[in-house]
């Protein structure tokens, strides 16, 4: 399921503005492939690009956490590996 989705994600580039999604009960659109639904669509549709079912593409090069969002991978620098802010600037999706 995961596989075809993003396939066609990749064969039109336009898909969110025609791909049609189920709603839940309070008008969230679902993810055809998870549990997880959004308020509007475009955070959907980012969600099954980037997230839903694709390895976190940010790793730690300390401790080899992966993280699915560069701001997530910089947090855990700065809280975990007591980075400063600056220090984290030049990170790099590994
Ligand atoms: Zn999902
Ligand atoms: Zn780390």
């Amino acid at each position: 399921m995961t596989i075809i989705t993003h396939k066609l994600l990749e064969e039109n580039a336009s898909v969110g503005k025609y791909m049609h999604f189920a709603k839940d009960i309070n008008g969230r659109y679902m993810c055809p492939n998870c549990n997880s639904s959004y308020k509007q669509k475009g955070h959907l549709v980012r969600h099954i690009k980037y997230e839903c079912g694709v390895e976190p593409q940010f790793k730690c090069e300390l401790c080899s956490r992966r993280f699915k969002h560069k701001s997530n991978l910089k947090a855990h620098y700065i809280f975990l590996h007591k980075f400063s802010v600056d220090e984290t600037v030049n990170l790099q999706a590994r």
